[in-house]
């Protein structure tokens, strides 16, 4: 199927957090149906969905069926088993396709296409045995940095490898998974770009945005980034260079650390929205999860232009107990997920503040 999807159609999204609420709620101003699929009940997604198919990501019957019913699938949670995604795609148009979950769900592929395609990233090697480990370890030097290669967002599954610590205590504590050891960057800042590619092969990028992490977790995103125009640039180019040699149909959300010298090294990516982009709901004309939309579905994209700046704030745990305060702020946009319970850790919600535009275009 190559003609756009008229509205009216539905669109099938794996997954049912956050980031598919905020993209069924685009879908439905642009007047399609979303069908959702997750082991969750009472999802963040199912509460503002058409319908909703609750069963196991490995349940291929019931994979079938769904795919039976909508009319493209598309994913807001990469992580869900290979065979799955084949049952799928022999249904049923997949975007992105298989690829680039494939590449993106592991981060030894993910590092190894980012070096194949000419994108600088930290230095890495992959540890499959304590004398890999000490081996790579002496060759990158500390302080370095050991994630587990698979299911790992949020700094969950990683190990700093500091001057004092024990090696094959980091080891055993990776419980013999793959893993990558990168080294550890002294980074001036962390940046995102979001970059949307069309069934047409058109592509549109939101301008980078700044992030700051505390305890690895997402805390704030500032736009406009305060890293000048020719980083901006080259940061643009990284992630519509890879967004290009995947092919991809969707959007492309990549990670990446600014050095102290200037250079851009990327991190991580993912082939989904990100919460790195949602600053654009209230700050630019197309909004990372219309552009998604747009894109899962073969219509033209939106323009991505930024017509505030804004500060995202995300709402972690007890923090969504401030929203009546936050909803007396002028200028403050409240944005709520729809979780119950608001757990340690747990993403409930974001502001965005927003301000008349600065900077030239
Ligand atoms: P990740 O799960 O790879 O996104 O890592 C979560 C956060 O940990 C990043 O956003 C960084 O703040 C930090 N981090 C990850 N890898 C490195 C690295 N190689 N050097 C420095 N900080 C890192």
């Amino acid at each position: 199927m190559t003609a756009p999807l008229p509205p009216g159609s539905t669109i099938g999204i794996i997954g049912s957090g956050q980031l598919g609420r905020m993209a069924a709620l685009a879908a439905a101003r642009l007047g399609y149906r979303v069908h959702v699929f997750s082991p969750e009940s009472d999802s963040p997604t199912e509460q503002v969905a058409a319908a909703a198919t609750v069963a196991d990501y490995t349940d291929l019957a019931a994979l079938e069926a769904f795919a039976r019913s909508v009319d493209v699938v598309t994913f807001e949670f990469e992580n869900i088993p290979a065979d799955s995604v084949r049952v799928l795609t022999d249904l049923i148009p997949v975007r992105p396709s298989w690829r680039v979950l494939d590449v993106a769900q592991d981060r030894i592929s993910e590092k190894r296409f980012f070096t194949e395609i000419g994108i600088a990233t930290a230095p890495w090697a992959e540890i499959a045995s304590a004398a890999d480990l000490t081996r790579e370890v002496a060759r990158i030097g500390r302080p370095a940095v050991l994630k587990t290669t698979r299911l790992g967002y949020d700094g969950k599954g990683q190990i700093k490898i500091a001057a004092d610590t024990d090696l094959d205590r980091a080891w055993a504590a990776m419980g013999g998974a793959v893993s990558v050891l990168e080294g550890f960057i002294d980074f001036a800042g962390e940046i995102s770009v979001i970059v949307a590619r069309g069934l047409d092969r058109r592509i549109a990028a939101f301008e980078p945005a700044w992030n700051v992490h505390t305890n690895h977790i997402l805390d704030t995103t500032t736009v406009p980034a305060p890293i000048g125009p020719d980083l901006s640039r080259a940061a643009v180019a990284v992630a519509c260079k890879a967004a290009e040699a995947l092919e991809l149909v969707g959007l492309l959300a990549v990670e990446m650390f600014v050095t102290r010298d200037g250079r851009i090294l990327a991190n991580e990516m993912a082939p989904r929205p990100h919460n790195s982009g949602h600053w654009t709901i209230d700050a630019c004309v197309t909004d990372q999860f219309e552009q998604f939309i747009r894109a899962v579905c073969g219509l033209p994209l939106g323009d991505p232009d930024r017509h505030s700046d804004a500060v995202m704030t995300n709402l972690i745990g007890d923090d969504v107990n401030d929203w009546l305060a936050i909803l007396s702020d002028p200028d403050a946009k409240l944005h709520l997920y729809g979780k119950a319970e608001a757990r340690s850790g747990r993403k409930m919600g974001h502001v965005t503040r927003i301000r008349p535009r600065t900077g030239s275009r």
